[in-house]
């Protein structure tokens, strides 16, 4: 493929999975399709060859491990590399899960105490009512009491 024929064009025009990347020479934003990343350019400002940079990959992440079934041994082969590494990834996920059970139970804990809290409340309103009701029953008692003490003769 020719570097002077490449596509490369005005950041303007960009289309899903260009390369943008400024011009060193000119500063010129630039724009290419992706086929070109690493490849000699020409500035379509200033004529200089540029080199399309190599954009970094953000690949999806790997799908998760299955914890394998023995514990792996250690024979320095990347396959026992990989053993380790999906017995440590299987780790980290039990330790996640628990993590997860764990802030569930505090929640329900938490959605417990809340109840209680609203429960207390409502009970200490009922405690000042029946305090409310047993006072004025004690004010009643004394004024029969004065009253009866009034009738009685000294
Ligand atoms: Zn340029």
């Amino acid at each position: 493929m020719s570097a002077d024929n490449l596509p490369a064009h005005d950041s303007t025009d960009i289309r899903e999975g260009d390369i943008l990347f400024d011009c060193p020479h000119c500063g010129k934003n630039m724009a290419i399709e992706a086929a070109g990343a690493g490849l000699m350019v020409r500035c379509a400002n200033c004529g200089q060859p540029i080199q399309v940079p190599i954009p970094n990959h953000h690949t999806p992440e790997a799908p998760v491990a299955t914890a394998p079934a023995d514990v792996p041994v250690d024979d320095g082969s990347p396959q026992a590399v990989i053993r380790q590494l999906d017995a440590a990834l299987a780790m980290a996920n039990q330790q996640i899960d628990r993590l997860l059970a764990e802030k569930e139970a505090l929640q329900e804990r938490r959605a417990f105490l809340e109840q209680m809290r609203i429960a207390n409340v409502t009970r200490f309103e009922h405690i000042a009512l029946e305090l409310g009701a047993v006072q004025d029953a004690l004010d009643r008692a004394l004024v029969l009491l004065a009253e009866v003490r009034a009738e009685k003769p000294a």
